[in-house]
């Protein structure tokens, strides 16, 4: 099924917001590596320079106490002094005393396996010594060799180390970050490195930026910084974050999801969407007067159209739409409807009615007039045709702020009616201080008629009390002729039913009135028992 734009872009949105902490933890972990690498070179060079210091030291010390003790030659004694002194400088993997052309003459332990082949040498400052940089046998393993004259300077004392004793470690815990690490003489001999020797121009001439060097010993320690991705890829870390912000992002998605899909199955969500697009629609029934068989007007009834084309009926939208405040809202929409569908046919007919059902929301705050102002004064409806219905069954809050209301209203033009009268429990003084100008009888006193006679009664009372407070009655739910006929007989002259109509959409409404009271030939300056006129079957 292809998705609707409007879930695509949220979902879109959804992938930006969840992709943000990805990114965002991605570039934290690039710059934790390269800052953590770039900390890992700095103390790989300071401790190597100080490492290569220290034992080249320690080395030349011991040789220099050998010397200072008359080792010159190979006597037991003298290779044992050898030994000692080797064992003294556990780095040191032997000492040895050498010929005036520089071949070991004797040593404290084991011979280097093959010829010793020196690639460079550099003396050492304030000393007779040299530091050699030499290949050792066919494998041609690198070491240092530090060498210093002894006796009458044709032979000399020897101390071989290896390379690696005289640097330091790169990374920490054994996490190889991929920096480059090197050791050498300051002629650029390399004595030991550490790490990929980096193959690309740029790094290469990056090696060096910042040297450490010992006078002393004429050494260098370069560095090169580690390239970001390799880095990257050589740490582990940065997956697992990866992979967790990568959850947490799927995660926060799947929950944006659910919260759209939540607000979508939320029906006070779901009445608000319908009310942007324009899916409540009023359908209209007839008022007839029932002694002349003229149609009156109409009740607005609101309907819920669905985009599937089914109609939802009051009662299961109204009572939601007034907890959530949105029924103000759904009202105005319906009278701006009414004003397109039947506002020429009102300016044509000013008798014609139009009644809303107002809930107690409306007059609780004072908006209702200037918003009813808004609504109508440049329409085709004139205030005078305006019905507002109060139900009986939901009392009024505050009786003398709506009391107020209504005076203003009806100031206007507008007429007010009690909806449901006989239904609520508020009582007749209640209604009476309201002061509406039209009371509708509630279909359970229009049933009863035939039958109960205390609904006569009711029926009597009203009538005359509204005869004698100058109110208009109108009975609701008339299904029957003998109703008709028993209302007429007690003096009710409107009635609202299915007797007449049911409640009907615009097109329809429009054309029975058309029928029942076609449009006035001279609209502007209608007069009443002009134009051809029928009445309504039931009358
Ligand atoms: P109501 O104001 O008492 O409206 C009369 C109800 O009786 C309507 O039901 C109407 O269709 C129904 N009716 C009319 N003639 C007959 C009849 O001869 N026999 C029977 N059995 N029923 C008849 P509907 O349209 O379903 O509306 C139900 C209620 O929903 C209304 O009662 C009214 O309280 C509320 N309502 C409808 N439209 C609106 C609206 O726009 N705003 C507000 N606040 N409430 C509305
Ligand atoms: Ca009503
Ligand atoms: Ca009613």
């Amino acid at each position: 099924m292809l998705l609707p734009p409007r879930k695509l872009i949220v979902i879109a949105i959804g992938v930006l917001l969840a992709g943000a902490p990805v990114l965002l933890i991605d570039y934290w972990i690039s710059g934790l590596i390269i800052r953590q690498s770039a900390s890992d070179i700095e103390t790989f060079s300071r401790r190597s320079i100080h490492l290569a210091d220290k034992r080249l030291s320690a080395t030349l010390e011991a040789l220099d106490g050998l010397a200072k003790r008359g080792i010159d030659r190979c006597n037991p004694e003298q290779i044992e002094a050898l030994r000692t002194a080797s064992l003294s400088v556990a780095w040191v993997k032997q000492m040895a005393v050498l010929g005036a052309a520089g071949q070991p003459i004797c040593s404290d332990l084991s011979l280097p396996a093959g010829p010793i082949r020196i690639q460079a040498s550099r003396p050492v400052r304030n000393s007779p010594a040299v530091i050699e940089v030499v290949q050792i046998g066919d494998h041609s393993q690198r070491m240092v060799r530090v060498r210093r004259p002894v006796g009458n300077g044709t032979n000399s004392l020897s101390a071989l180390l290896p390379a690696e004793a005289l640097v330091a470690k790169i990374g920490m815990n054994d996490v190889d970050t991929s920096g480059y690490g090197q050791l050498a003489l300051l002629d650029g001999t390399i004595i030991e490195e550490i790490g990929t020797r980096p193959n690309d121009a740029e790094s290469l001439s990056a090696i060096g930026a910042n040297a450490r060097v010992s006078e002393l010993f004429g050494l260098r320690v370069t560095t090169s910084s580690p390239q970001i991705e390799e880095a990257a890829l050589i740490s582990g870390l940065r997956e697992i974050a990866l992979t967790i912000t990568g959850i947490f992002a799927v995660l926060l998605l799947a929950l944006g999801l659910l919260l759209y899909r939540r607000h979508h199955d939320d029906p006070v969500a779901e009445l608000a969407r319908a009310l942007k697009a324009g899916e409540f629609v009023p359908y209209y029934q007839p008022t007839v007067d029932i002694s002349t068989g003229r149609l009156r007007g109409a009740e607005v009834l609101m309907r819920w159209k669905k985009r599937d084309g089914s109609i939802v009926p009051p009662a299961l939208f109204i009572p939601m739409a007034e907890s959530s405040g949105l029924i103000t809202e759904m009202t105005y929409s319906m009278m701006r409807q009414v004003i397109a569908d039947l506002g020429r046919t009102c300016a044509d007919r000013p008798k014609l009615s139009l009644s809303f059902n107002m809930t107690a929301q409306h007059f609780a705050n004072e908006n209702i007039v200037g918003d009813m102002r808004r609504i109508f004064e440049r329409s085709p409806i004139r205030f005078s045709q305006i019905v507002l219905e109060l139900t009986e069954r939901q009392p009024l809050e505050n009786l003398g702020k709506s009391r107020r209301l209504i005076a203003s209203l009806q100031e206007l033009g507008v007429r007010i009616a009690i909806d449901d009268v006989g239904t609520g429990h508020s009582g007749l003084s209640y209604i009476l201080k309201l002061g509406p100008d039209i009371i509708k009888i509630d279909k359970l006193f229009v049933d009863a008629l035939g039958s109960d006679s205390n609904s006569s009664t009711i029926v009597e009372t009203l009538v005359d009390l509204a005869g004698s407070m100058r109110m208009d009655v109108i009975a609701e739910g008339v299904e029957t002729f003998e109703q008709v006929i028993a209302l007429r007989e007690r003096g009710v002259r409107s009635a609202q039913g299915y007797v007449f109509a049911p409640p009907l959409p615009a097109a329809s409404f429009l054309q029975l009135l058309e029928a029942i009271e076609p449009r006035p030939q001279n609209a502007e300056s209608e007069q009443p028992g002009r134009g051809v006129r029928r009445t309504v079957s039931a009358a």
